[in-house]
């Protein structure tokens, strides 16, 4: 958290609000985010700097300015956000960047844990990075064969295969959970026995519900916030992460859970993913 839906839901807020803005300055409280910059050089690059265009990658939020690109992957507890309004103290206390523009609004990346990533860098340097990122899950040009050609490659168990970001980008841990109890998969089961029919079947369902929660603006179940302080809704709509013990939406048996296929919560459904 936040996976792809939320930071496509901050970046959506600000690709309509930043083009064409001035950073007139540039505050940071915490240097312990920044991965290869300095605070002072980063500040000295972000003051005075004209932002072009706001878009996404991965779970990276991409702002371009004229001089370098600010990539900010934000942590459990980060969140990208516009105030029209001077800061209360509390906001400015977790505000780990904060940048005035120069119709007077804040452009603040905020981050109660302070695990985020703050990275500037030029267009080669972003190039290098990107190389090793998967492709897109919901860009059309990635096709089912693909996706299936990129998951059986591995034995690890399926689940972990489609959070690798190398294989596949942007499937955090409550979406592989979603995806994998619509499509029929058992979590567990090595991604290289998984037919390229049921491959195709998970892409769809991938595409789905991402797409589903980036229309309720994203999922908070933690400290998640959209880009203009309200809380996502995808929430409401989880068939089985969070819900061990509930019955399944499709048989009525109970959901399970596990920590034992890759460290983090793995919910399924014993009877409909075998
Ligand atoms: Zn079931």
């Amino acid at each position: 958290m936040p996976e792809l839906p939320e930071v496509e839901t901050m970046v959506r807020t600000l690709a309509g609000a930043l083009p064409g803005r001035r950073i007139v300055r540039a505050a940071l409280s915490h240097d312990n985010l920044l991965d290869g910059v300095s605070a002072s050089a980063l500040l000295g690059g972000l003051r005075g700097a004209t932002i072009r265009a706001v878009q996404r990658r991965a779970k990276h939020a991409l702002i371009a300015t004229d001089r370098r690109l600010l990539a900010i992957q934000p942590g459990m507890s980060g969140a990208l956000l516009l105030y029209r309004r001077p800061l209360s103290a509390a906001e400015r206390r977790y505000a780990v960047l904060r940048c005035r523009l120069d119709d007077g609004a804040w452009l603040v990346y905020r981050d109660v844990r302070r695990i985020g990533t703050i990275r500037w860098l030029d267009a080669a340097a972003w190039q290098r990075y990107a190389a090793r990122l998967g492709p897109e899950p919901l860009d059309p040009a990635l096709s089912a064969g693909d996706f299936a050609d990129r998951l059986r490659r591995s034995r690890s168990a399926i689940k972990k295969v489609l959070m690798d970001q190398r294989v596949v980008v942007g499937v955090g841990n409550i979406y592989a959970n979603e995806a994998l109890w619509a499509a029929k998969i058992h979590p567990a089961r090595p991604a290289s026995t998984v037919s390229r029919e049921r491959l195709g079947r998970l892409l769809d369902q991938v595409r789905t519900i991402l797409a589903a929660a980036i229309a309720s603006d994203g999922t908070s179940f933690r400290d998640y916030v959209t880009a203009t302080g309200e809380p996502g809704g995808f929430q409401e709509l989880v068939q089985v992460y969070g819900r061990a013990g509930d019955p399944c939406p499709r048989c009525g048996r109970k959901i399970r859970m596990t920590h034992d296929i890759d460290q983090r919560s793995t919910f399924w459904c014993a009877f409909c993913q075998r």
